[in-house]
């Protein structure tokens, strides 16, 4: 179905994510050719290919100058035969060579990749570009700070809605097919107890650690939660001292998330127990079955437990490095 171009494509975030793609030379076929390219005519509300045309004919995309192109599209190998082919010498970088063959026969250069289909911003598109890439970046910078202000004062349902309302201003939201507007959810229940018990339970492999530091390994592992990346907790545990001979800090932070996703798992499978009236669930360990899993990991993943019965805690206390098993349900088909 047709539908209307936006007028003031300039007001459009999707249009300014897509000029934004070409601050460096691209394809004009990038977006078409990419297995996105219907969530991207979802999001500008009409063909990448059109939108790109506007960018062209109002001088917000040019095409290169002929040094640039080369440097985009030819490599060191190609730029070599085409100088031996001049008789050229072929000595030198990569910007030596290009100049060289400009020099000698620039329109034989041009004949070369006229066929090439590449544009990116003019000026005053890199201006508007850059000015859009910035907004963002400041939004995502806020809605952290935001997260992370909402995790030390213990609002856990805050937290997860600051993150979905970031999201749902997005072009392209993290998640596919996630719809971050809907309020079901996020905030959801589910999140806000993961969350809690990430703050407020110590699991063994943590026990030791004075208050003051695992606080800080604590907002790492919930922002793991939160974002659904590493990027944040790793800022967060920059320059903070080691704190288990066994792993990583980072590592050390997951496993923190970990136990909180695994309680949380391990709560849900025995209130379904309990639903059905089907008391003998079994609970098995999976280990991540490469070869970074430890004997005693792979030990306590060969037997069952009775869901209502001791259950090894995870992460596993005598994990030689940093255990990343889970439990699961077996109903016994
Ligand atoms: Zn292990
Ligand atoms: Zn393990």
């Amino acid at each position: 179905m047709a539908q209307q171009p936006v007028s003031d494509w300039k007001r459009s975030p999707a249009h300014l994510e897509l000029l934004s793609k070409y601050i460096k030379p691209l394809s004009i076929y990038h977006i078409a050719d990419s297995y996105r390219s219907s969530d991207w005519y979802e999001a500008l509300k009409e063909h990448s290919l059109g939108a790109i045309q506007r960018f062209i004919e109002e001088g917000y995309l040019v095409r290169p100058d002929i040094s640039t192109l080369m440097n985009y599209k030819l490599i060191i190998p190609e730029l070599k035969k085409l100088c031996a082919d001049r008789v050229l010498p072929v000595s030198g970088k990569k910007a030596d060579l290009i100049n060289r063959l400009i020099t000698a026969d620039e329109p034989g250069m041009r004949r070369e990749l006229s066929e090439l289909k590449v544009v990116m911003c003019s000026e005053k598109g890199k201006l508007l570009a850059q000015a859009y890439l910035e907004m963002r970046k400041q939004e995502r910078e806020e809605a952290e700070r935001l997260g992370i202000d909402c995790l030390r004062k213990r609002e856990f349902l805050q937290a997860g809605t600051s993150v979905a309302k970031y999201e749902a201003n997005q072009v392209f939201p993290r998640g596919l097919g996630i719809d971050w507007r809907k309020e079901s959810l996020f905030p959801n229940p589910r999140d806000a107890y993961i969350l809690k018990l990430t703050f407020e339970e110590t699991p063994t492999v943590a026990k030791g650690v004075n208050q003051q530091e695992l606080e800080q390994f604590r907002l790492a592992a919930g922002s793991m939660h939160l974002w659904g990346s590493d990027a944040e907790a790793k800022q967060l545990l920059e320059g903070v001292e080691s704190i288990s001979a066994k792993c990583d800090n980072l590592s050390f932070a997951r496993m923190l998330w970990q136990s909180a996703v695994n309680k949380y798992d391990l709560k849900e499978y025995r209130d379904l127990a309990r639903a059905t009236g089907n008391k003998n669930y079994k609970i098995e360990i999976l280990t991540c079955n490469d070869e970074h899993v430890c004997d005693v990991c792979k030990r306590l993943a060969k037997k069952k437990y009775p869901l209502f019965g001791d259950i090894p805690e995870l992460p596993s206390p005598d994990c030689s490095h940093n255990c990343r098993c889970s439990y699961s349900l077996d109903m016994g088909y």
